[in-house]
């Protein structure tokens, strides 16, 4: 009998798809999403840019305005960005350009091997999986090991001699360091970093998705080391539903990468739109700040309730331990209309959920609920 399983790729029929649902909730902390709408002034301007768009013609396939501007804010030349349709789209257009899937790695297995430490933002290793790379990652020194491993504060860091002997050993193509990690929220030692980017042989991608949050960047490395890709998103301060990421890199590198882009990936409603917002920053710094200042509240709150542990957080997001089955907190809290994100299924995050920072009533309506259970 016809089985359309046959037909697919080995490497995808083992892929689970990349949990994205659509849970109805009243309260939404779940996605590392910006709460606020945009200000009003920025809607009229916003909408009159709309007026000016050409749907009936293809988007500019270069982005070129956008990436003026990007250029302008951040002294990176234009020929040294890509504009991705969200920096998941860079993922893969980076593991697609760099990620050989013939050559035989030491087990045996088919596949260059894309590197990262676990646990991170999980589409690596689903995009690397899906082009039939291998995806190998490397435990973060947990905040309390076991006594037996040392048991000092980790603090998620990264193990580098451990990191820096695998990368040795297995020759990754590609490693991804989200800086600061999602879901952990830190920032990792920035002299481990500079080691891995001394000794990779690979490329190596700095995955900035938080950067506004965390103002930490590798950026003035970019000169220094040739392999170095810097990936930032627009998602993470506001604009989410535009899908727009931007990856900042060598111009020889970029040459590459534009061979397998698809011509128009990025919509000229989004260019226009993303243009517009990042080219009245100052109405999005103000949000920006008002999240990091929740951030320290709720992470205050948190910290003042017996049995939660919340972890440091350079981001838009706490990642916290709880005394209790995270799953029927995680229940508890979506009966009552808040959705978080429940890390329990994790092996590195066993009674773990990550909440999204949200507005000042927000948060408080989740501290409220989360002392009740
Ligand atoms: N990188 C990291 C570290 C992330 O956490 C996310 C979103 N969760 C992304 C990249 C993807 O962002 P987007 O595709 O929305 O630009």
């Amino acid at each position: 009998m016809f089985n359309i399983i046959n037909l697919v790729k080995k490497s995808v029929q083992e892929l689970k798809p990349y949990q994205a649902e659509n849970i109805q909730c009243r309260i939404k902390l779940d996605a590392m999403e910006n709460p606020y709408l945009l200000p009003e002034s920025l809607i009229k301007k916003v909408i009159e840019g709309i007026e000016r768009i050409k749907i009936n013609r293809y988007p500019d396939p270069a982005a070129s305005m956008l990436k003026s501007i990007i250029s302008s804010q951040t002294g990176i030349s234009t020929d040294s960005i890509i504009i991705g349709n969200g920096s998941d789209e860079l993922i893969q257009m980076i593991l697609t350009v760099f990620g050989d899937p013939s050559p035989q790695s030491l087990s045996g297995e088919h596949g260059d091997r894309v590197f990262f430490p676990v646990p991170t933002f999980s589409m690596y290793g689903i995009i690397a999986r899906s082009l039939s790379l291998v995806p190998e990652g490397v435990p973060l020194i947990p905040p309390c090991p076991p006594l037996e491993k040392g048991g000092q504060e980790g603090g998620w860091e990264i193990p580098l001699d451990k990191f820096l002997s695998e990368m040795e050993r297995i020759k990754p193509k590609v490693i991804f360091i989200s800086y600061p990690n999602n879901p952990t929220g830190n920032c990792f030692s920035k002299e481990s970093i500079l080691k891995i980017l001394e000794k990779a042989q690979g490329i190596v991608v700095i995955d900035e998705a938080y950067y506004d949050f965390s103002k930490k960047t590798f950026l003035s490395y970019l000169k220094e080391f040739k392999n170095l890709i810097i990936l930032r998103t627009l998602s993470k301060i506001g604009m989410a539903g535009l899908r727009v990421g931007y990856l900042m890199t060598d111009k020889e590198i970029c040459k590459e990468l534009n061979k397998v882009r698809l011509p128009y990936n990025s919509n000229s409603v989004s260019q226009e739109i993303a243009g517009i917002i990042l080219e009245n920053r100052v109405e999005l710094d103000t949000q920006i700040a008002s999240i990091i200042s929740e951030r320290e509240r709720l992470m205050n709150g948190l910290k003042g309730i017996k049995g939660i542990k919340p972890f440091p957080s350079e981001t838009n997001f706490i990642l916290f331990k709880i005394a209790k089955n995270s799953k029927e907190v995680f229940d508890k809290l979506l009966d009552g209309g808040i959705l978080i994100r429940n890390f329990g299924n994790d092996i590195y995050l066993k009674y773990s959920l990550r909440v999204t920072i949200g507005t000042p009533e927000e948060n408080d309506e989740f501290l409220n609920a989360i002392r009740r259970i």
